[in-house]
């Protein structure tokens, strides 16, 4: 029988996975299915659990359904218990096995442009998307990591959770160290708003590299906020996305997909 695999979200409609993963499965030759899977959004578990009950293989789960992700998993791996969130399901003997692959993706999309040992880091945001980079960006030994919220509780409450990983502290916008970070990354939701963050200038240097969780086919607000500020080299996250799902393929199939043309392919589609 073929194996079945699913993204399950609310909305999911808009999900590019089942594109990459077809791309995938053609590449290396594995025989799979992979649909998207909307699920009501009081009924995750519900849908989840029927889905592996009919002989699902495993789920990419996403918005907003990557917490619950984590309370339903039987285990979790370290990486998705330091993230305190789920993107990855799959079977084991124990039950359902639960794996977050989001910060993987990010270092892997990241470590084709820069080399992350000894940089300056800074994070923007302290939503559940730079929870679960932070682990692996810090596993990468960058000099500093500054995570920087609106909120500044949330950055300050973050960056505590991970000081015991690496050099990282939290703060608001307006406190911002004035100095310029080598790399700065987006993980607000605030493009998604079209709204511009209110960053410092001195924040900005010419050779660093400004990331943007977010993608689509112009540049996002931030990408176009560092443009002015005279950053060169700039990245939206549709990298991010065709990594982690490699990274998840990679957990199912044992195979690890090239990802350089499917990227390409994928950008080529927004
Ligand atoms: P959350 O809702 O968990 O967090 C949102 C964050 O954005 C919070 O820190 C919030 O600050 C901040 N924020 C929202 N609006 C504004 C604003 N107008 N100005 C300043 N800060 C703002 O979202 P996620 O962490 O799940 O997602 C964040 C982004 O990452 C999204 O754009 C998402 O699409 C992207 N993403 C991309 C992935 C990829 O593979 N490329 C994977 C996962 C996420 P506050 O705490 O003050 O409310």
């Amino acid at each position: 029988m073929t194996d079945r695999y699913v993204v399950i979200g609310n909305p999911v409609a808009h999900s590019k996975s089942p594109l990459i993963h077809a791309a995938f499965a053609t590449q290396t030759q594995q025989k799979i299915v992979y649909e998207r899977l909307e699920a009501p959004i009081d009924g995750f578990i519900d849908s989840t659990a029927e889905f592996l009950a009919m002989g699902g293989s495993g789920c990419n789960v996403t918005v907003p359904f990557k917490e619950e992700a984590f309370r339903f998993a039987n285990t979790l791996t370290e990486r998705a218990e330091l993230a305190g969130a789920v993107n990855t399901l799959w079977l084991d003997d124990e039950g359902v096995v639960g794996d977050n692959t989001d910060g993987a993706g990010l270092v892997r999309d990241l470590q084709r442009h820069i080399k992350l040992a000894g940089l300056r880091i800074l994070l923007l945001g302290a939503g559940g998307a730079a929870r679960g980079v932070l682990g692996p960006l810090l596993a990468e030994k960058p000099a500093q990591l500054v995570i920087a919220n609106r909120s500044t509780d949330k950055a300050i409450a973050l960056a505590k959770q991970f000081t015991k990983l690496g050099p990282v502290t939290g703060c608001g916008f307006a406190e911002l160290p004035n100095q310029p970070f080598d790399l700065i990354i987006n993980a607000t939701s605030a493009s998604l708003a079209g709204e511009a963050l209110a960053l410092p200038a001195s924040i900005w240097q010419a050779d660093g590299l400004a990331y943007d969780m977010m993608y689509s086919k112009a540049e996002t607000p931030f990408l176009l906020q560092a443009n002015a500020a005279g950053v060169r080299r700039r990245l939206d996250g549709l990298g991010m996305l065709v990594e982690q799902a490699a990274e998840a393929f990679f957990l199912w199939r044992g195979v690890r997909p090239e990802t350089e043309a499917v990227l390409a392919d994928l950008r080529t589609k927004l």
